[in-house]
Order: C-alpha cells, then structure tokens, then sequence
C-alpha cells in the first residue's frame, strides 16, 4: 500500500527525520493561508499524487509570494499529471502540499527496501540524489551503496557509518548522517514497509539535513498488525470501480481493453485474458468473484463491469466448483435485469449444475452466447470484433 508524501513525512517526524515545515491543502485559499503561516520568502507547491518524477512534470512549484503560492495551487488542484511514472493517463490531483522552501547544498538518495533475490533488507545510499536514480543504478551502478541487513541484528552503527561515509557526505554531519539511517531503518521495520525512501536527502545552506521527499510503501500482507495505516488510504487516488469492489470482497482490477470479464478462480482469470489476447482483443478488467461467491456478489461483479464505458463486451467464464453454475447464472440475470445491458454477453459455464445455469440463462429472455468450451468462447469473443 502506498501512501502520500505528507503522510510519509508526517511519519517521518515521528521517526525524528527531519523534514520541511508544510501543511495539505485541498484549495489555492488555504494554500495561501499555509504559505502565511509558514513564513519566510519561497515556498514549494507540491502535488500530492502516488507516483514519483513530479519535479519532472511540473507536479513540484517553487512560489516567491503567498499569493503565487494560491495561483500555483489553483493551477495544480484539479489537474490530470502526467509524470514519467503515472502513465500517459497520468493521475488526478486532488491535494497539494505547500512547504517553507529550502536553500539546497547537495542532494542525496537515500532508501531502504526489500532484496528478494538475498532475501534480506537493503539500505541504500548515493550521493547522486534528486530526479535520476533509476537511470544511474542501469548508467553507474558504482555511485550506489547497498548494506544488506540481518534482520535479527538490525542495522548496527558501523553498517549506518559505511552508508555515510559511502554515500560522500561531508564528515562533520556522520552523526546526524547515521541517525537518519537509524531512524529510517527501525520505521522500516517496525511498520513492516517494502519501500522508505528519502530522494533527495538534502544538505541545506546552513548544513542541516532534511528529508526534501518522502516515500513509504507498507507491505500489504502485514497490514493486519497495523490496522491505523487503513485510515492513511487514499480513496481519491484509486479507482472508483476499484474501490467499490473492494467493498464487496470482489477482486476487481481495472484495465485499458475493451472486454469485460468475470471469472471464478485468479488462475482461471489470467489463463480467460490469455484467451481475450489470442482472440485479437483485450481484458477491460481483471475479476475473480472467488469459489464462495453469492448471488449478491455476482450481481455486484456483473454491475462493475457494465460501469466501466470502454466495455464493448462481456465473458463471463466459470468453472462451477465451490460456485454453482446455477447461482452464477441467477446473478447474472439478475444482474442484467438491472442494468440494461448494451453489449454482447458471451458466457461459458461448465462444472457442478452446468444444465441448470445454462437452462436458468436460456430462460430469462436475456440475449447471453451461450458458449460450449473454452475455444467457443475465444472464437465468439473474436466474433465480438472490439480493440
Ligand atoms: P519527485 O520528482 O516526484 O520525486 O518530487 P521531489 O519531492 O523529489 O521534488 C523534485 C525536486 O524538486 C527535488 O529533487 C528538488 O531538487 C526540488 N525541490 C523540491 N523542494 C525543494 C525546495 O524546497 N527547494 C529547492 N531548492 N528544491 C526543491
Ligand atoms: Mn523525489
């Protein structure tokens, strides 16, 4: 789970990371509110978006005046950005953090992540910091310094010193170059992360360290330790189909394509958007409704699906096991029922009750392609002629 900038320096704080002075917005009136009382004479308007290279593309303001601080606010609010990391799509900014600026020195990396491959943490250091870090680890992997952790041992000093000493900073500031690898290290562990990153770690004018960005990504499957990181969720940042989904325990994934899908079984789903490639389309979604699906959460699969406006068609594929045929086809029809349905429905049902879910969507008036096997299906989704 990813959470935002100042979410992640609020943490920061609370880790004794030393951060800029700056608040959220969510409109240019506050925004200039903020600016006032921070004071100073520069301030920095940051947009507050899951994904990085904002600098890059023009997600991150400098402003000379409270009031162009609200202008540069007005101007982010609202806009679709497109970073080298969000895509062409680029994603919606819907608030904004505005920051004390900050003389800066020399900028630094700083990161701690997982290394699968070792199977350990990984603290990482490079005095090549700011906006480039992924080209230099292909260009000069040399100018990065990696510590792998014993967990059972933490990150002991001298592993923290070689972190300073590697990543070039002027020796006068180990002691407060260690402590923030103290620090980030035992947030790391101890809020079960995947990702704390620190880019740029900056040294200012007046040879202080600040955390300019901030980035934490908490590992998912730990998230039931830390049920307080639910709160910190951003529901503005996630699709709407997505979230609504979640609502219902429906493992729904939206996609670019243009063929909906709703399948019994993750495995089934993948091998079904296989079939949808073959076919010369493409998935409008991932959706697994799961072996004890109900009838409720069928219906509730099948609405998401017709809300998404790029579908041009539907295959439902299921494999009757735990899940009947017979209540995947009272959902659908059910579903159809609802929603008036405008695109073609290709339904491939086989397992426990077969005869009566197809029987069930035979006789509900409804205009469903009944599909024999899993080769039908590819031909009559081709038939659907969609991408
Ligand atoms: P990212 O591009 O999404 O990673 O956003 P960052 O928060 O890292 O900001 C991008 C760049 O803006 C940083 O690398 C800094 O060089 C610059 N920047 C951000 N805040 C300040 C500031 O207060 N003062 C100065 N001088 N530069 C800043
Ligand atoms: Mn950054």
């Amino acid at each position: 789970m990813k959470i935002h900038e100042y979410q992640a320096k609020e943490i920061f704080s609370q880790f004794s990371i030393p951060v800029p002075r700056g608040s959220v917005v969510r409109d240019a009136e506050e925004a200039r509110k903020i600016a006032d009382q921070i004071g100073g004479e520069q301030w920095v308007v940051k947009a507050q978006i899951h994904a990085g290279g904002r600098g890059k593309g023009g997600g991150v303001r400098v402003a000379d005046t409270p009031e162009a601080v609200a202008e540069i606010a007005k101007e982010m609010l609202g806009m679709t950005l497109v970073t080298p990391q969000t895509g062409p799509q680029g994603k919606r900014v819907t608030k904004v953090l505005v920051e004390e600026g900050v003389s800066v020195k020399q900028e630094f990396y700083v990161g701690a992540a997982v290394d699968r491959a070792n199977q350990c943490p990984v603290m990482i250091a490079s005095s090549e910091g700011g906006m480039g870090i992924e080209a230099l680890a292909a260009s000069h992997p040399d100018r990065i310094v990696r510590e792998w952790i014993d967990v059972g041992l933490g990150l002991p000093a001298f592993q923290a010193r070689n972190l300073v000493f590697g990543m070039g900073i002027n020796p006068g500031l180990m002691r407060a170059g260690t402590g923030i690898f103290t620090q980030l290290y035992r947030l790391f562990d101890s809020f079960d992360c995947t990702l704390v990153e620190i880019n740029p770690l900056v040294v200012t004018e007046d040879n202080q360290l600040l955390a300019l960005d901030a980035k934490i990504e908490f590992d998912d499957n730990a998230l039931f330790r830390h049920k307080e990181f639910l709160e910190l969720k951003d529901t503005d940042a996630q699709d709407p189909l997505e979230v609504e989904a979640s609502q219902h325990r429906l493992n729904y994934i939206r996609l670019e394509g243009d063929v909906g899908i709703m399948v019994n079984g993750a495995g089934l789903a993948m091998a079904t958007m296989d079939l949808i490639k073959q076919a010369g389309a493409r998935p409008a979604n991932f959706l697994d409704v799961g072996g004890g699906a109900t009838t409720e959460m069928v219906t509730k699969g099948f609405e998401i699906i017709l809300q998404d406006k790029n579908v041009r068609g539907i295959l439902i594929n299921i494999f009757g096991g735990i899940l009947r045929c017979d209540v995947l086809a009272k959902g659908v029809v059910e579903a159809a029922k609802k929603v008036a349905i405008k695109v073609p429905v290709v339904v491939r049902l086989d397992g426990t009750n077969v005869e009566e879910g197809r029987d069930i969507l035979a006789q509900s008036g409804l205009d469903f392609m009944v599909a024999a096997s899993m080769a039908d299906a590819a031909e009559k989704v081709r038939g659907l002629e969609v991408s």
